[in-house]
């Protein structure tokens, strides 16, 4: 069960990847995934897309989101897999999530203008392929394009973090709200790449305890956001607290990610892989 290629963490372009969920599906493939979830950042629109896509190259799919949750003033975000896309309930909580995001953006412009860059909203939305979904993302392939900066790392580094001038503190989901729009809509909550924030250890004990009493059963042990040690050092935290672990890459782009679709080490053997958890949730690749 642990040796399956499952990639269950990537955006298209209806969020903040560069590939359409057809170009998506079809990369997967030739990289040899063989279970795979589109992920947007709060958004549902890509799912039946990205399912037809699945079925059409032979991938078995999980539906999938990455909902942006405000935890102890910071942002936190939890994956959800294997609901009912057309859940009432997740996508107006989806659009609620999304809403401040325009105004954000705006916001954000104010800031870099203030160091000297000018036209960043519109220079950010012209990469954004839904305006609705205006991310630090597209600002960031906006200043490359430019020339102020020579990667996105560096663009998130210098403008986009906390303290920077294109930074805006914003105030998205209440994590109980996302893993319940996840819950009621029969899927699997999954904390997403744990290492990635800035928690000290009790702040980290409380999101754990909070994620699981909400009815949140998933982390990501193995994602393209982890050092082996990571990976290693959560796989230890899924068994502690008795979560299932979730293999992703969060594939973005071919230029900009680091960690290419599927190509990722395998689960450990000793936890219980989500897609175990999730059987009856998964849409089979036609056999060919
Ligand atoms: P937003 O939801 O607008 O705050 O944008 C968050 C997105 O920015 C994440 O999903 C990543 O794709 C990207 N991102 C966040 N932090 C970094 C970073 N330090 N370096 C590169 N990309 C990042
Ligand atoms: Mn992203
Ligand atoms: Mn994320
Ligand atoms: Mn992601």
């Amino acid at each position: 069960m642990n040796t399956l290629n499952a990639d269950l963490h990537c955006h298209s372009v209806i969020s903040d990847g560069t590939l359409t969920p057809e170009e998506l599906a079809a990369r997967a493939k030739a990289q040899g995934v063989s279970l795979w979830a589109l992920t947007d950042h709060d958004e549902v629109g890509g799912q039946a897309r990205a399912a037809a896509a699945a079925a059409a190259c032979g991938l078995s799919y999980l539906t999938g989101v990455e909902i942006s949750v405000s935890f102890l003033h910071q942002t936190v975000h939890i994956v959800g897999l294997g609901f009912d896309a057309e859940n009432t309930q997740l996508v107006n909580g989806l659009a609620q999530t999304r809403g401040g995001r325009s105004q954000r953006a705006h916001e954000m412009a104010v800031g870099l203008a203030g160091v000297g860059i000018k036209g960043a909203f519109e220079g950010a939305l012209r990469y954004a392929g839904n305006p609705n979904l205006i991310s630090r993302t597209h600002f960031a392939r906006f200043l490359v394009e430019t020339g102020v900066c020579k990667d996105t790392y560096e663009v998130f580094r210098k403008y986009l973090t906390e303290g920077k001038p294109g930074f805006v503190e914003h105030r998205w989901a209440n994590l109980k709200d996302a893993v319940q729009w996840i819950v009621q809509a029969d899927g699997m909550a999954v904390i997403a790449h744990p290492a990635r924030y800035k928690f000290s250890a009790n702040e980290e004990l409380a999101l754990l305890t909070e994620f699981k009493g909400h009815g949140g059963l998933g982390i990501e042990v193995v994602t393209g956001s982890h050092s082996s040690a990571e990976c290693a050092s959560y796989a230890d935290t899924a068994l502690e607290f008795g979560l299932a672990a979730s293999r992703g890459s969060d594939f973005h782009s071919p230029t900009e990610s680091r960690t290419e679709l599927g190509a990722l080490p395998l689960l450990p053997d000793a936890l219980t892989p989500v897609w175990s958890l999730l059987a009856e949730r998964i849409a089979h690749a036609p056999s060919a």
